[in-house]
């Protein structure tokens, strides 16, 4: 017999780990470049020799991008049966005569490229052609790029990161990607020496970097919100960040979009939480505050 047999959820698990480490190295660098612009590098000078030295990061979150995108198929093929995976001939596999159980991962399973087409033969409903074609893509510049020896050769920083929501939002599309995130950097091995207390400023920084750079209708996708509304300071997310090392994300949305409205929604959160409509004693024109009276425009 194999023992070990992993579960649809082990493969989800893995590949949302992968898509988010893609995600973080490549977040990174427009957060370094954010960053620079704030203590007033020219970003655009910059930008060149940035983009060239980012060249392998930008390879690598590709590559794992794509292994991310094979374990989440790879975890629709289990739902149905986890042996699907196992390939070559009989003769080929380990001798279950040896004495002891054999393990899942002695054996060879499907190549990548096989994936969608055992995918759509074994499952219920055929992966979505745009998917497809995504996972095609990945793989091909993935490819393209490692073993390329041309300089000019880039990978545009927003496409890996917008591969990842679009693949994320095919398979999962209950699942709220910030959430995930903040998920992932809860049990992240950084939260041992202490960053605990900065994953709601990292997550809240990158959206926001993130979310200025996608088109309105992807904005409305993945964030739920709408990219023209203008936006406030989320209660929630203000008291959880560290504020000592500043924070000034404005997220939030009113829900309904009127005047009276005592709803705000956050993204980051993707929760609705209650606000009061009173005009800000400082020298604002807010008018939406917290339930503690702190003015989400303003912050004060
Ligand atoms: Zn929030
Ligand atoms: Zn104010």
């Amino acid at each position: 017999m194999i023992t070990d047999l992993p579960s649809a959820q082990d493969f989800y698990e893995s590949g949302k780990d992968l898509l988010g480490l893609a995600w973080d190295s490549v977040s990174q660098l427009l957060l370094n470049l954010d960053q620079a612009g704030y203590y007033g590098v020219d970003t655009e000078e910059v930008s060149d020799a940035y983009w060239d030295a980012a060249r392998l990061r930008l390879a690598t979150a590709l590559s794992t991008t794509q292994q991310g995108v094979e374990f989440l198929i790879k975890g629709r093929i289990a739902e149905v049966s986890p042996f699907i995976l196992i390939v070559d001939n009989p003769s080929k596999w380990p001798s279950p005569y040896a004495g002891s159980p054999l393990k899942f991962s002695e054996f060879r399973t499907l190549d990548a490229q096989d994936l969608p087409r055992v995918h759509d033969t074994v499952a219920l409903k055929p992966l979505p052609a745009d998917f497809v074609e995504k996972f095609v893509w990945l793989r091909e510049s993935r490819n393209t790029i490692m073993h390329s020896v041309d300089n000019e050769l880039t990978v545009p920083v927003v496409g890996v990161l917008k591969s990842i929501l679009f693949v994320h939002n095919k398979l999962f599309p209950g699942e709220h990607w910030p959430s995930v995130r903040l998920c992932q950097l809860e049990r992240a091995p950084d939260i041992e020496l202490g960053s605990i207390d900065y994953v709601r400023n990292r997550v809240c920084w990158e959206m926001s970097v993130v979310l200025d750079l996608l088109r309105p209708a992807e904005v409305k996708l993945y964030f739920n919100i709408d990219k023209k509304q203008r936006r406030y300071t989320c209660p929630v997310c203000y008291y959880e960040a560290n504020r000592g090392v500043g924070f000034e994300y404005q997220l939030a949305v009113l829900r309904p979009n009127s005047p009276k409205s005592t709803s705000l929604y956050c993204p980051i959160c993707n929760l609705v939480h209650k606000v009061v409509r009173k005009k800000c004693d400082s020298d604002c024109p807010g008018n939406v505050l917290d339930e503690e009276g702190t003015c989400l425009t303003c912050a004060s």
